[in-house]
């Protein structure tokens, strides 16, 4: 079996934020079929260093 990546989606509409392999259909918090963004941050370069607490 392959590892699927999950990434964080959130609602451009409420906010709620979650953690999947693909976008929800409906939002779980507003029941809204809004649409989500990809803000998950997994690359390394992605945050300034000093400012990722796995390291700290
Ligand atoms: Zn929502």
């Amino acid at each position: 079996m392959s590892q699927i990546p999950q990434v964080t989606w959130k609602c451009t509409k409420c906010g709620y934020t979650y953690t999947d392999v693909k976008p929800a259909e409906e939002c779980p918090s507003c029941h809204e079929k809004c649409e989500f963004i990809d803000v998950s941050c997994y690359t390394p370069d992605c945050a300034d260093p000093g400012t990722d607490d796995r390291l700290v």
